[in-house]
């Protein structure tokens, strides 16, 4: 039980990646805020099960990250309850693929609002209080296209490599106070967000389907699998574990090789 006694907040929790990070936290024992969209009734079906697999307190909190006063209210309500978020993983993240000169300009600051403003935004209020108990970690859930670019997916690449960013210097900042910050990078997963974009990708190259997942996603991976939730949640144990502790400022790529090309 590496977390026990920890509390940790997910945002984008309530599907793929974030639920799968938020599952493995509570098997570690540590009590967990769980954010994101979804019918409310399997939102609370999950709520409740998860807290009674583990034994352990979990919440729910549906603030949009899009909207800095939200996330105020999110993390004032988890920090009065719970006195500090030791383990924040900013994770909810959407997508959208278009050539540049016909990007939707709402999606371009969707994108750039919920994928890494509202990282910005739940740092600087977890901060305090990690930094008053000499303990935080700062999970941020970036993507192989915080190191490299793929055509169509301008605002998305702009964000991830924007976080990578932040994540350092949130790492400097937090060196001296017991406060980690570390990004994570998966190339492709199969969740509901990877698979809402292969219609897009196949219209926008005109290609089918099966040759997006073929030669587009699973391309880039010399492994020709997709990462799995598990195998991401798994690093984001160790790195809001205590053994962790040194490791800060990384970028860590989780891509089945992708960025060795
Ligand atoms: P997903 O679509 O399964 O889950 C996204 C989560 O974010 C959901 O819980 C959704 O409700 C939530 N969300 C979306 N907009 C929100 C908002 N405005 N406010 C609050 N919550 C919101 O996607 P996923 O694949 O699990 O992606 C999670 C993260 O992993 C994203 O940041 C994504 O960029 C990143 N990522 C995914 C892949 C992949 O291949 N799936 C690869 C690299 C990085």
């Amino acid at each position: 039980m590496q977390l026990k006694n920890r509390t940790a907040l997910v945002t984008g929790s309530t599907s793929g990646i974030g639920l799968g990070i938020a599952r493995a936290f509570a098997r570690e024992g540590a009590n967990v805020i769980l954010n994101g969209f979804g019918d409310a009734a399997e939102i609370e079906k999950l709520r409740s099960g998860i807290e009674s697999e583990f034994g352990v307190k979990v919440r729910y909190d549906g603030a949009d990250m899009s909207r800095s006063d939200a996330i105020e209210a999110m993390m004032g309500k988890a920090l009065a309850e719970f006195g500090s978020i030791d383990v924040l993983v900013n994770n909810a993240g959407i997508q959208h693929v278009a050539p540049i000169e016909e990007f939707p300009l709402a999606k371009w600051d969707a994108i750039i609002a919920i994928n890494l403003s509202a990282a910005f935004h739940t740092i600087r209020l977890a901060l305090p209080a990690m930094k008053a108990r000499t303990f935080g970690r700062v999970i941020n859930v970036a993507s192989a296209h915080a190191l490299v670019a793929s055509p169509f997916k301008s605002a998305y690449v702009a964000a991830k490599h924007g976080i990578a960013g932040l994540t350092k210097t949130v790492a400097l900042e937090g060196a001296e106070h017991g406060v980690t910050a570390n990004a994570i990078c998966p190339g492709y997963v199969l969740t509901p967000l990877v698979e809402k974009q292969i219609p897009d990708t196949a219209k926008a190259r005109g290609i089918s389907e099966a040759a997006v997942v073929r030669d587009v996603l699973l391309a880039a991976q010399p492994t020709k699998q997709f990462v799995t939730v598990d195998q991401v949640a798994a690093l984001a144990v160790y790195l809001a574990s205590e053994a962790a502790g040194s490791t800060t400022g990384t970028i860590i790529p989780i891509d089945g090789g992708w960025t060795a090309h």
